[in-house]
């Protein structure tokens, strides 16, 4: 039996007309299964240009319990988890999915295990069987490396579906970054945490939000964010490259005083001068996706604008 508790529930939602019906009946079928309950939903409305908004907006009229943040224009997920966030008020907050692939019903599991004294509890994908073949090679070359570099590791298979405790709560927005990566910064917070499985099925309505352009550059922010090994590891590469220069010319010095000079080695020569080249652009571009985002960080801008807010006393 569950005790009484306060539960925010946050949505972040971007054009998600075809969706929100359903999702609002799963979702209260689930709370009004604990009648005794206290909670919020947090509906974050990411800038949409379809009728989202004037949605939720009859749904918060006729129930207070529904909480509604608009933004000024979209400004993707992340931030609107993070408005959600700071502005819930919950014991405990559940982040989820508005589509239904994050099933509500999963957050009686989640509650329970929290009154058993996990700060964190986390949905776990046990396939991506309702990924595409590409997403699904790509998520996994991302985890791979993400994991390698950093040293903080999300678990594999984790999305943002998660209960996370009040104390969660304020260290997340202790956080001063502007560009967020929740994922990482969830996961950099610590805190007692245990996954529960789940088979993720596929959207209930509407398309996704995302492309591979959009998922690549959600990638590099997260790598950015959690290391700075990128960074750091080419004074490795250029001493061991210098050391190697030493010898390979060294080795060319003696043998030209040995056996006389030695013109061919033109294919050698343009080899390593590609090589090098490269590499030398390759750890620009390193510099300059770090250096772009400090210099977001340093503007030190609003990590998002809210146009409206409803049932927030
Ligand atoms: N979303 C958002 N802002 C965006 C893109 C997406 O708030 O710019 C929301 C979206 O409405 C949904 C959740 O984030 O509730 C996940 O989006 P989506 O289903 O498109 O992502 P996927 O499940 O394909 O990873
Ligand atoms: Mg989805």
């Amino acid at each position: 039996m569950l005790d009484a508790v306060d539960l925010s529930i946050i949505v972040p939602m971007y054009n998600e007309e075809d969706v929100v019906e359903f999702f609002f009946a799963r979702i209260r079928e689930v709370m009004s299964s604990v009648p005794f309950y206290k909670y919020e939903i947090v509906c974050v409305d990411d800038g949409s240009s379809d009728n989202t908004l004037d949605i939720l907006k009859k749904y918060a009229e006729d129930d207070k319990r529904v909480k509604v943040i608009s933004f000024s224009r979209n400004f993707h997920k992340e931030q609107a988890l993070y408005a959600g966030i700071e502005n819930c008020t919950g014991h405990a907050a559940v982040l989820i999915d508005v589509d239904l692939q994050d099933p509500p019903e999963l957050i009686l599991q989640f509650i329970e295990k929290w009154q058993e004294g996990y700060q964190v509890v986390y949905g776990e994908r046990q396939d991506r069987k309702s990924d595409g073949f590409i997403k699904r090679i790509t998520a996994l070359a991302f985890y791979k490396v993400y994991n390698l570099l950093s040293e903080y590791p999300i678990p594999y298979n984790t999305g943002d579906f998660r209960l996370i405790d009040r104390k969660v709560i304020e260290a997340v927005k202790r956080m001063k970054e502007k560009k967020l990566f929740m994922k990482g910064i969830l996961n950099w917070v610590g805190f007692k945490s245990i996954a529960v499985p789940y088979t993720r099925p596929k959207r209930i309505a509407g398309t996704t939000k995302w492309n591979y352009w959009k998922l690549w550059n959600f990638a590099l922010d997260g790598i950015v964010f959690s290391t700075t090994l990128p960074l750091r590891i080419w004074t490795y590469v250029g001493s061991f490259m210098a050391v190697s220069a030493l010898m390979y010319g060294s080795f060319i010095v003696l043998r030209t005083l040995l056996y006389g000079n030695d013109v061919p080695g033109y294919a050698s020569l343009l080899v390593f001068i590609l090589f090098l080249g490269g590499i030398q652009f390759l750890v620009l571009g390193i510099l300059g996706e770090y250096i772009a985002r400090i210099l977001t960080e340093v503007k030190d801008r609003p990590i998002y604008i809210i146009n409206e807010k409803i049932n927030f006393d």
